[in-house]
């Protein structure tokens, strides 16, 4: 029997490998209120009845105060870039690359939503960075038949 000491190193295995699969999701109360919104076209915010904030994408529960959040609010379709990353590298399931993530916050609500930044002028990417550096305001742009998915919009630079 070898001892660990004196084993020779061997080089470490890579196993190539692919998940594929079908599943279901149970959304909860909050997140099925938030993607039934979206099928209307409507972006909701859950308000803490403590401090008051509209949290988007709506959550169960205020993660400051501990409390059932209350009341749903409309929020949008203004709102400001306040983080965005340039994906340039081709991601199973996304679309093709030079793709603009962002964190939006919308008017009225007090936390950032994520979705694809659409429109942005890619040929220099960057330039296309400074500006969206800027914290651009944005707007909330539906698809014509939205299906209750977090891709039944996207984000556009106003003006573009
Ligand atoms: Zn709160």
């Amino acid at each position: 029997v070898a001892n660990a000491a004196d084993a020779v190193p061997v080089e470490p295995l890579v196993i190539d490998g692919h998940w594929d699969f079908h599943y279901r999701y149970f959304a909860g109360e909050a997140a099925s209120t938030f993607f039934a919104g979206l099928r209307e076209g409507r972006i909701l915010g859950a308000e803490c009845p403590g401090c008051h904030r509209v949290l988007v994408p709506a959550r169960s529960f205020c993660d400051a105060c501990f409390v059932d959040t209350g009341d749903w609010r409309e929020v949008g379709p203004g709102g400001i870039l306040e983080a965005f990353t340039i994906l340039t590298s081709k991601h199973y399931g996304l679309p093709e690359p030079p793709v603009v993530i962002g964190y939006v916050t919308l008017e009225g609500a007090n936390t950032a939503l994520l979705n694809f930044v659409r429109g942005v002028d890619l040929t220099d990417l960057e330039a296309a960075a400074a500006g969206l550096l800027r914290r651009p305001p944005v707007a909330v742009r539906f698809s014509d038949a939205p299906k209750g998915r977090i891709t039944d919009f996207h984000f556009v630079v106003a003006g573009s």
